[in-house]
């Protein structure tokens, strides 16, 4: 069953109010959640469950279900390291509030936001990313030469220091065939078939396909710094950023 994504209208929802609608043997599904899935290189928020009566279920991860827009949320393994078997103590109907474990979700829209900016300072294909709560990394294709740690860090945090506000928008698949070039990341084509594409604006400086979450403004990264580059392959050059 889908789920009403509200992080994709407002990723600054730190909880809602939610019906079970599934528990199976991945996770709990809900009518509506401010989970955000683990997809497009960042992991999945962790948080907590709870009923009226006070029953609490400690979420550890949170992933795409079946269904287009189905999220499962995965309840940490119970002591004892048993296979986590669902949530038998959730059921289907039940009412709950679902909060996420903020400051790390907040981390996480940060330095994915920060990769945005940094696919502007390194101008090159992006054949791969990851975003964790304390590091993020894109990969590129282009010569480890034109890779200058000093000068990208430099170049990033000249643009988060200055600020631009962030901004979703939407296009239909037809407008983004007529503009290839706003695809930058090769590894992971925005998914065609729903009719529409999520992008992001970054007013000013870049605007390209993506469903993840972001903060409102670049200034709201803060300082950053590169702290590794490395050759992962032909067509992989990885730069790793973190909070300064
Ligand atoms: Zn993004």
């Amino acid at each position: 069953m889908p789920t009403e994504l509200l992080f994709r209208d407002d990723a600054y929802l730190r909880s809602c109010g939610a019906r079970v609608t599934a528990v199976g043997e991945r996770g709990i599904e809900l009518d509506r959640t401010v989970f955000y899935a683990a997809s497009g290189g960042q992991a999945g928020d962790s948080g907590w469950l709870r009923r009226a009566d006070g029953l609490a279920v400690r979420i550890a991860d949170t992933r795409k279900g079946e269904a287009p827009d189905a999220i499962v949320h995965v309840p940490e393994a119970p002591a004892g390291g048993e296979a986590s078997a669902g949530a038998p103590a959730l059921a289907v109907g039940d009412e709950v509030h679902a909060e996420i474990d903020w400051d790390r979700r907040y981390a996480m829209m940060r330095l994915h936001t920060c990769l945005h900016v940094l696919s502007c300072v390194v101008v090159a294909p992006v054949t791969g990313g990851n975003i964790a709560p304390d590091k993020a990394r894109l990969d590129f294709d282009v010569d480890m030469s034109a890779l200058d740690a000093a000068r990208i860090e430099a170049g990033v945090n000249e643009l988060i220091a200055r600020g631009a506000p962030t901004e979703t928008v939407w296009i239909t698949d037809a407008e983004l065939d007529a503009r290839p070039e706003l695809v930058k990341t090769m590894s992971v084509q925005p998914p065609r078939g729903a009719g529409r594409i999520r992008l992001l604006r970054i007013e000013g400086i870049d605007l390209q396909p993506c469903g993840g979450t972001h903060v409102r403004d670049i200034g709201e990264i803060g300082r950053v710094r590169v702290t590794r580059i490395r050759n992962e392959g032909r067509r992989n050059k990885r730069v790793e950023i973190a909070f300064a």
